[in-house]
């Protein structure tokens, strides 16, 4: 099938908005103030994808709750990558048969990668009858027109047609908190990555125009916001769709010359595009976070090819040199996968090896997790689930020493930070970062938050560091 890009007309997000005023009017007529409940799972496109549903459901005149007894309409945006988070959406929507009996009325809505998958689609039709509304992620930009067919028709509704991918602009959005934001720039994955059902959810990779974006960013800085994340699944693939002659590293350059003052970071990239260029643009430019979130996946150049990644460990570790000798503060994180089929202990090994070589900063670390539909689903995988955990636990024990020791060399040095957020620790009431991402718990008061300061460090941890503000 040829790559179609759907670009949604201003007017039919136009159509939208007049949907929500027509429900807010049916619901004051009804003589209330609905109150809904958006629960995220997954990753920071997810989040993104959250904040525009409740855009939408603030101009239907909905206040918010995290108590599912408390809310008349209920949006899970779910995560497909792996199959426990996927038990855990299907254990809550079991669970919502309380709330949904104690509150007759009660709309369920379920949406997200998850749902997008033919069979689970099938699955929530057929043995969960309490889900009201189950739309993909191609259809999210027309909640309010499905949500108004459940509400008049009185019916299930389904929306989760494959498709290539829609692009919208205009929507309404709702962020949280008036610091940090996230700017998604590009969606879906081309890759196809043998474990990754990514790509058959959310589509092929659609850029959005970078006027769209530097308006976007433009208004996020004048409303305030400080910390801006740009966002997509391979953000350093943006524009090889578009031919407007813009790539990531210009984009990059063009959000920068924002005048300002904000952190600027992205995520996530993929090494096989993460380029020279790219590197020498974030040491050149002075807003962007000297971080770099590149996913290895695994250490091995067989399981490498079997993953169709595109690169071997040597390019790989020659990239991680090349962005090093351009940015010797640059911290870097990365993704593994333990237990892909077929990877024997000694492949693991090389794993092991390529991270003590590099010794990132923080790791994600997984366990392969079968994907309905992927290539790898089909390969022997003989290894048991017993022997993969023997590896993770050797992987995390690695990657905990690694981050541990990382984190105490900033014993005693002094950083600057933004105060973004409270903490629950009486010590430590307060939560920032440093411009390369670290997490800082901080000493000081509220009246902080939203300031540049500097800390200096007094304690550190294995997944944070500790300090307070100094003059
Ligand atoms: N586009 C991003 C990541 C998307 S998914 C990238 O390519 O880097 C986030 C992470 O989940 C991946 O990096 C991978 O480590 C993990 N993941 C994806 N599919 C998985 C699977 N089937 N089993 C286990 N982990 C998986
Ligand atoms: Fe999945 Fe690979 Fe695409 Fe990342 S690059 S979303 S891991 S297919």
């Amino acid at each position: 099938m040829a790559y179609q890009r759907v670009e949604i007309p201003r007017e039919q997000i136009e159509e939208q908005e007049a949907v929500c005023a027509r429900l807010a009017a049916r619901f004051s007529a009804e003589g209330r103030r609905p109150v809904a409940m958006v629960d995220t799972y997954g990753c920071q496109q997810n989040e993104s994808d959250s904040e525009r549903i409740r855009g939408y459901l603030a101009e239907m005149g909905c206040d918010f709750t995290d108590d599912a007894f408390a809310a008349d309409i209920i949006v899970i945006n779910t995560c497909a990558v792996r199959e426990h988070a996927e038990q855990r959406v299907l254990g809550n929507v079991g669970a919502l048969n309380h709330s949904k009996k104690a509150r007759p009325g009660q709309i369920i809505c379920l949406c997200g990668c998850m749902v997008q998958q033919p069979h689970i689609a099938e699955k929530v039709k057929y043995s969960y009858p309490i889900v009201n509304l189950t739309f993909g992620p191609h259809q999210l930009w027309r909640f309010p027109a499905l949500l108004e067919q459940v509400l008049t028709k009185k019916k299930r509704v389904f929306a989760v047609e494959p498709s290539d991918g829609t692009v919208t602009e205009g929507e309404p959005r709702r962020r949280d908190g008036g610091i940090k934001a996230w700017l998604s720039i590009m969606y879906g994955c081309n890759n196809f990555c043998t474990y990754c059902v990514v790509p058959y959810v959310r589509g092929r990779e659609r850029s959005r125009r970078p006027e769209e974006i530097i308006a976007e960013a433009e208004a996020l800085v004048k409303a305030g916001y400080q910390d801006i994340t740009l966002l997509g699944q391979n953000v350093n693939s943006y524009g090889k769709d578009l031919d407007c002659g813009t790539d990531f590293a210009e984009l990059l350059r063009r959000v920068n010359d924002i005048p300002g003052k904000f952190v600027l970071r992205f995520m996530t990239s993929h090494p096989k595009d993460a380029t020279e260029k790219l590197f020498q643009t974030m040491a050149a430019c002075e807003k962007c976070a000297h971080h770099i979130h590149l996913p290895v996946q695994a250490g091995n150049n067989r399981v490498l090819a079997a993953m169709n990644r595109g690169y071997t460990a040597e390019q790989y570790l020659e990239k991680v040199a090349m962005a090093r000798a351009l940015m010797p503060d640059l911290v870097l994180t990365t993704d593994i996968i333990v237990g892909f089929p077929g990877e024997t202990n000694a492949e693991f090994e090389d794993t092991l090896r390529l991270v003590e070589t590099v010794r990132y900063d923080s790791m994600f670390t997984f366990i392969y997790s079968p994907r309905v539909g992927t290539r790898a689903a089909a390969l022997p995988d003989p290894m048991t689930r017993a022997e993969k955990q023997v590896n993770f636990d050797r992987l995390l024990e690695l990657s905990n020493r690694i981050s541990g020791e990382k984190h105490a060399a900033y014993l005693g040095k002094t950083v600057e930070v933004l105060v973004d957020g409270e903490n629950r620790d009486e010590r430590y009431p307060l939560t920032s970062r440093t411009h390369s991402g670290r997490l800082v718990h901080l000493q000081g008061d509220r009246s902080q938050i939203g300031h540049f300061v500097r800390a200096q460090i007094t304690e550190s941890a294995t997944w944070a560091l500790f300090g307070k503000i100094v003059p």
